[in-house]
């Protein structure tokens, strides 16, 4: 199937329920990327681990174009892509895969790692439990912006650091780390640099070849792939990186993540990252023109209301905004219809304060009163009207 750099509109972005605005928390599956993943449910329905027929050849090939595809749009090697469930599991899988292998080296050996606070929970809590096994762990603190700056990185570097790892591209305020600089000074020092770059791709260029980056984790559901199927790129040479499995088993991914794989969603993954390429320059710059309309009618609706994380270099679809003294709770009636998110998706649902908002110093009130509002491939500028219509609609009129 030729992949088109035009998708059809996907109707449930805008409909009687409402207005679709959290493209950070997930995304619809674009129509192409579904239909090269239709077949793989039925007629091409093969164990690709089944070596002696054609429905596993078929299922097989479909896996293999499909790691070329991810290869190409974050310039690997498509020998440096191992397929897994989520972005969650691939960070999981650096940590622990990475002291499993240590360990195994020299039982002895101390071992230090560095992180940001405002990592996503799957790096952070993965990273608490890693100290519970004896590993040692500095959670680096933010500028105002929501980035880490690199000479505090670099005060952290200990002789005995095995692992930085570096969210890339913040889901809740969308603030872009210095990740090229990060990893030049862990490639340096000879450490491993690892990003969780779920939130970077397909919004602004990715090159782990170029950029010296050991190991990256994706998932497809942010970028209009389906939900669990994700990847994490392991660098193959210039270091070649060992980790352990995380998943033992059939000895799947050569033998690096064990379990029958997912075609259909492995395929899906394959076409978003097509269709990503193909698309990236010209949608990350319609993206950032909507997010700075956006931004500017929001400051003219709405008296007072501030941006969170940086002002420019932050993710094309990202606008995290604090309503001063208008706690969202008390709009939720009124803004029922625009799907936007109050806090971190992964964590909502929890009343305590985001990690994050915290991180760049909010206090639990501000925290209260802040929004993320995310924009996507359907995304128009009458969309953007109109969630400015709500938003403004929903506040009070004393405090406008
Ligand atoms: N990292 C970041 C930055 C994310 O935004 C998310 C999803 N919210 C994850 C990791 C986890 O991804 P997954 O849903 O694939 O586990």
């Amino acid at each position: 199937m030729e992949i088109s750099a035009q998708s059809h509109t996907v109707a449930q972005v805008v409909s009687d329920k409402g207005l679709y605005l959290d493209y950070n928390a997930t995304t619809p599956v674009d129509p192409q990327v579904y239909a090269t993943m239709e077949p793989y449910f039925k007629e091409y329905f093969g164990n690709p681990a089944s070596v002696a027929h054609h429905w596993g050849w078929t299922a097989e090939n479909g896996v293999q174009k499909a790691r070329m595809q991810v290869a190409s749009l974050i310039g690997a090697k498509s020998s440096e892509i191992t397929f897994t469930a989520s972005a969650t599991e691939s960070n999981n899988w650096v940590i622990f895969g990475l002291i499993s292998k240590l360990r195994e080296e020299n039982p002895n050996q101390p071992i230090h790692m560095i992180t940001s606070c405002l990592e996503h929970s799957s790096v952070l809590k993965g990273m608490q439990a890693a100290e519970k096994q004896g590993v040692e762990v500095d959670v680096l603190p933010v500028n105002n912006f929501g980035q880490v700056e690199i000479e505090t990185l670099r005060a952290a570097i200990k002789p005995h650091t095995k692992l930085i790892s570096l969210i890339w591209v913040n889901n809740e305020i969308g603030s872009i780390n210095p990740i090229v600089e990060a990893a030049s000074l862990a490639k340096e020092k000879q450490i491993l640099f690892h990003t969780d770059a779920t939130q970077a791709i397909g919004k602004i260029p990715v090159n782990v070849t170029e950029m010296g980056i050991d190991l990256m984790s994706f998932s497809a559901h942010k970028f209009y792939g389906p939900k669990g199927s994700a990847a994490l790129f392991i660098r193959g040479k210039d270091p070649k990186v060992q980790i352990n499995p995380f998943i033992y088993g059939g000895g799947q991914e050569k033998g690096l993540r064990s379990g029958t794989l997912n075609v259909p969603a492995i395929v899906g993954l394959g076409t978003a990252s097509e269709i990503c390429k193909i698309n990236l320059n010209a949608e990350a710059e319609r993206m950032t023109a909507l997010r700075n309309l956006f931004w500017q009618k929001l400051q003219t609706a709405i008296p007072g209301i501030r941006l969170n994380g940086h002002p420019t270099n932050r993710s094309p679809i990202n606008l995290n905004v604090t309503l001063p003294g208008i706690r969202i709770e008390s709009l939720t009636a009124k803004i029922q219809k625009l799907g936007v998110s109050t806090g971190s998706a992964c964590s909502s649902g929890s009343v305590s304060i985001s990690h994050v908002l915290k991180g760049i110093g909010l206090s639990a009130d501000e925290a209260a009163c802040t929004l993320r509002l995310s924009l996507g491939r359907w995304t128009t500028e009458a969309d953007i009207q109109r969630a400015v219509e709500i938003l403004h609609g929903a506040i009070p009129s004393q405090i406008i």
